[in-house]
């Protein structure tokens, strides 16, 4: 392992913040993980993966540490499931590709997320109507100060809507070190979220399958989210809101055309694009920082904005929610 001293992180978030880190490190297995964490006295640590979710406003002093955990192993079957296996520094993509291919389904519907396998339980990654936890078994975590892995199952998790107890009661805790997931030999087919089917007809597919459902997917996230590799972004910058059924009606009747869905629990979940588009923000751009021209959800890095430009962004886009709609948002995106 080769400890780098003052490196620059913009290689390593989707954002391109220009930003130093003291010291950096990849890790590749739990040994190497306990001997980077062993000193009791040492610097403050961040876990990172593919840096798709976290929004650098300063220079971190501190010590990176990169997990690059690698492996897919098929566990065990039963008539219904096979059980999953993978590192956590396994790329989300490849490894819903290597599902697809062996025709383990659940995972289409979140096809072409950028990240790791690691960070995929942190925040319950979702998209097209299907979440972490509905495929998720459980994991295994190093905790860093008592220095043992412990087991997760799924309802150790607590997830939520982009949430996990990995974001809040044991923030910086643990590091997830593989997660396994629990697949379909048959599939159960969701394409009812979002412009699915459309683009399937539009893709002429007469016969459904995973694999149709995955192109699907990335053909609308191709064309409404912009590449990180082109434009600096962390997806979406905040989450849906969710209002009570009595906020929603007195919104509603002053706003005919709020997009909005209801919860399970009888609160009703607020598009966050459709509130910030209101107030004037897509397409808005002030040097390097703006808001995406085609969703105004997603705040990008045109070349050399520095993070505090947009979290400074970010705290105009909330107030101006606000005072226009009465709601708060909540930022989805790890600041550091
Ligand atoms: C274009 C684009 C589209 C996106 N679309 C979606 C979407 O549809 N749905 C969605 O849910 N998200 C989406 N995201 C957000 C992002 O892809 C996910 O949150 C992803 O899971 C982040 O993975 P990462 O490896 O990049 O995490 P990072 O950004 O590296 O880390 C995120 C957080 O997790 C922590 N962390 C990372 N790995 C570990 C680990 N092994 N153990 C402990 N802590 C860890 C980090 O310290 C940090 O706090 C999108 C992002 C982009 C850029």
């Amino acid at each position: 392992m080769q400890i780098q001293e003052n490196i620059s992180l913009r290689p390593y978030n989707t954002f391109g913040i220009d930003i130093n880190a003291r010291y950096f490190v990849t890790f590749t297995n739990n040994d190497e993980l306990e001997e980077l964490t062993a000193d009791a006295s040492r610097l403050p640590t961040l876990i990172l993966g593919g840096g798709s979710n976290i929004l650098f406003t300063k220079d971190y002093d501190g010590l990176v540490l990169k997990n690059e955990i690698k492996g897919i192993a098929e566990l065990h079957e039963d008539s219904e499931y096979v059980y999953v296996k993978a590192g956590a520094g396994e790329n989300w993509h490849q490894f819903v590709l290597h599902c697809i291919q062996r025709n383990w389904a659940g995972v289409e519907n979140l096809s072409l997320i950028p990240g790791s396998v690691g960070a995929s339980p942190m925040q319950n990654i979702g998209a097209y109507g299907v979440e972490i936890d509905d495929i998720f078994w459980d994991l295994e975590a190093y905790h860093i100060n008592e220095r043992k892995i412990v087991t997760f199952t799924r309802s150790d998790c607590e997830f939520g809507y982009r949430e996990s107890v990995f974001k809040k009661k044991y923030k910086d805790q643990f590091v997830i070190l593989n997660v396994t997931f629990r697949l379909r030999k048959k599939p159960r087919f969701n394409t009812s979220y979002g412009a699915i089917e459309q683009e399937l007809e539009r893709m002429g597919v007469r016969d459904l399958s995973i694999k149709a459902i995955s192109d699907a997917v990335i053909n609308i996230r191709s064309s409404k989210l912009p590449n990180p590799e082109e434009i600096g972004n962390a997806g979406s910058f905040f989450k849906n809101p969710s209002v009570s059924n009595e906020q929603y009606t007195r919104l509603k009747s002053a706003y005919e055309n709020i997009a909005a869905y209801p919860n399970a629990n009888g609160t009703i979940k607020l598009a966050a694009g459709w509130l910030i588009e209101q107030c004037g923000w897509k397409g808005f751009r002030k040097g390097d920082t703006g808001c995406h021209a085609k969703q105004a959800l997603v705040l990008v890095n045109y070349g050399n904005a520095t993070g505090r430009e947009k979290y400074q962004l970010s705290e105009e886009i909330l107030q101006r929610v606000k005072e226009k709609f009465g709601v708060t948002l909540e930022r989805e995106v790890n600041i550091i």
